[in-house]
């Protein structure tokens, strides 16, 4: 592909300037079906299926293989247009943000999402995602399986799109966000069954399991100030501090399923070591390795015994 048709793409189907004469060169081809023959330019126009040729997506964008199915442009006054982009497993868009926000409708596959500093979405056909104005993200395949999406947005001054940086291998492969109930209430419990701090001291201090599952996790974990890979760490830095290492076992699992990597917890532990004291940070190491090593064995965190929140 040539730079110039490169620019072309990442231009028509993520961020649709306004069709200066540059643009419009490159696109007369596939806009000519759309535009009446009668030149009425207040008629309805259909641009008919397979009119507009699928474009590979740019390398300086996308990591991986994606296609590009541009659908439309903005129609002035308008300000919406749209894509349809088919990554292939692996693939994913680069960093990026919308200054007027985007509507993602995935129509096949399995794929990932992601804001800055969330955990890792998992979206599916059906699924309509909405990436609010300004909000640093990506979106693409799973490891495993394509994604198809349509891609919706509204340009403001003439862009819709601001590229950043590629996403790399160990952000796109990060542990996916175990879902709103359970990133809400990490321990809920199915219906009908005891919670965690239920089984933990129901029957010894009743209001402080409900208060556990109603204000800690229902209310406080559930709260969008932070986001749960910024609680999961506050909560793992406060546990390393305190030295307790049975609380900080389950919460090392919890930051692990909220997105915090194995390097980001060995580099907070080494930090706590300064102000928290070289005995509780080493204590922590030991909780660590052991919990991460559980999870990487066969069975994962299900064949090791879960301790006490
Ligand atoms: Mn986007």
């Amino acid at each position: 592909m040539t730079p110039r048709a490169a620019t072309v793409l990442s231009v028509i189907v993520l961020a649709p300037l306004c069709v200066g004469t540059s643009q419009a060169g490159a696109a007369s081809g596939s806009q000519a079906s759309a535009v009446p023959s009668s030149g009425d330019s207040q008629a309805i126009t259909i641009t008919r299926a397979g009119s507009q040729p699928s474009m590979k997506a740019p390398a300086e964008r996308f990591t991986g293989s994606a296609r590009i199915d541009y659908l439309f442009r903005p129609n002035e006054p308008a300000r919406v247009s749209g894509g349809s982009v088919t990554f292939e497993p692996g693939a994913r868009t680069a960093w990026h943000s919308h200054p007027l926000g985007q509507t993602l409708i995935v129509t096949s596959g399995v794929g990932r999402v992601q804001r800055w500093g969330d955990p890792v979405d998992e979206i599916r056909p059906g699924d309509i995602v909405w990436i609010p104005p300004g909000q640093k993200h990506w979106h693409g395949a799973s490891l495993t399986n394509g994604m198809s999406h349509i891609a919706i947005s509204e340009r403001l001054d003439g862009k819709t799109v601001d590229w950043m940086e590629k996403v790399t291998d160990e952000q796109y492969g990060a542990p996916l966000h175990p879902g709103p109930a359970a990133a809400a209430a990490p321990d809920a419990a199915p219906a009908g069954q005891p919670t965690r701090a239920q089984q933990l001291m129901g029957d010894f201090a009743p209001k402080l399991a409900e208060l556990t599952d109603d204000v800690l996790y229902a209310d406080v974990w559930a709260r969008p100030g932070l986001s749960q890979r910024d609680r999961s760490l506050v909560t793992v830095s406060a546990l390393v501090a305190l030295n307790r290492p049975a609380q900080l076992r389950s919460h090392l699992r919890k930051a692990r399923a909220n997105g915090v990597t194995e390097e980001e917890l060995s580099e907070a532990i080494t930090h706590l070591a300064f102000y928290a004291g070289w005995p509780s940070a080493v204590t922590a190491v030991t909780v660590a390795r052991e919990v991460l090593a559980a999870d990487a064995s066969p069975g994962g965190q299900e064949a090791a015994p879960r301790e006490q929140e």
